[in-house]
């Protein structure tokens, strides 16, 4: 997979962590595995696992959360 900040096509496999800011709630959550540029330091996370944080985000949203702090919960 090829980072499209540096270019550098060497990627590996590690955790990152996600921040999600809207209407008034932040949500981050931590240990998400992603892909990481070897070069950068920038993450890529599969779109699967992009999909999963955008729902807990969702779900987070609608419960009323301010501020949360997670882990990331594998399936
Ligand atoms: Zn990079």
């Amino acid at each position: 997979m090829k980072c499209i900040i540096c270019r550098n096509d060497e990627t590996v496999q590690g955790k990152t962590t996600v921040t999600f800011e809207r209407n008034g709630m932040t949500l981050v959550i931590k240990n998400v595995p992603a892909w990481i540029c070897t070069n950068c330091g920038e993450a890529y996370v599969d779109e699967e696992i992009s999909d999963r944080l955008l729902k807990s985000a969702e779900t987070a949203e609608y419960e009323g959360v301010e501020v949360e702090i997670r882990n990331f919960q594998a399936a």
